[in-house]
């Protein structure tokens, strides 16, 4: 497959300032997301791994596994969500993203978020919801609560002009690791979203 690095889509300046970052000069794949960007829920990752980086396209590899199970658990499939990340790149050895790349990342997420206007935002794991609870200041992620203290807490927020109900959830591939415990605690709040969804 051809990379899509040089596509011709990606003519805006969100998208230039990722292609100023070394983790664009270095991947094979701008990563953008998948699922139904009219869906009413998004859920935002972390970075590509190696499987993503390979095909261009988040969590097709051992957690977009685990996250379709758990989708499918509670009758959710990817025509109910959109799936996006905090950075657009693969980080080398799948390290954590830096600020500075998040700095040069996130503005593309947020320009995704302003197309689709989701009703709920889903972070998985800890580098996306500690950057939504800082309201994408970056300078504030490391004051924020991990996941295990917020999974589950609906709380609705604005940034760039959109508000949704932001509901922090464990990543999938932290589910890989801890299914007895995990498991139990992202289907219940699970649950807590579709209830939102329906407006109940
Ligand atoms: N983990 C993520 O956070 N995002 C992906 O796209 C794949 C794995």
């Amino acid at each position: 497959m051809e990379s899509n690095k040089e596509s011709k889509e990606f003519n805006f300046p969100e998208a230039d300032l990722v292609k100023e970052t070394e983790l664009f000069r270095d991947c094979i794949n701008i990563v953008v997301g998948k699922g139904n960007s009219d869906a009413d829920i998004l859920f935002v990752g972390e970075a590509a791994g190696r499987n993503e980086d390979e095909q261009g396209i988040p969590f097709c590899g051992a957690a977009g596994k685990n996250l379709d199970k758990l989708l499918a658990n509670v009758g959710l499939s990817l025509d109910d969500i959109y799936v996006a990340n905090i950075l657009k790149c693969r980080p080398p050895e799948n390290r954590d993203p830096l600020p500075d790349e998040i700095r040069a990342h996130t503005p593309w997420l947020l320009k995704q978020i302003k197309d689709m206007k989701p009703k709920v935002v889903c972070s998985l794991g800890n580098y996306a919801t500690k950057f939504f609870l800082s309201l994408g200041d970056v300078d504030l992620m490391k004051k924020q609560p991990g996941i295990t203290e917020v999974h589950g807490e609906a709380r609705e927020i604005e940034l760039d002009g959109v508000k949704f109900n932001l509901i922090p959830l464990f990543h999938p591939a932290a589910i890989i690791y801890n299914r007895t415990k995990l498991t139990p605690l992202w289907e219940a709040d699970m649950e807590k979203i579709k209830k939102i969804i329906s407006g109940a």
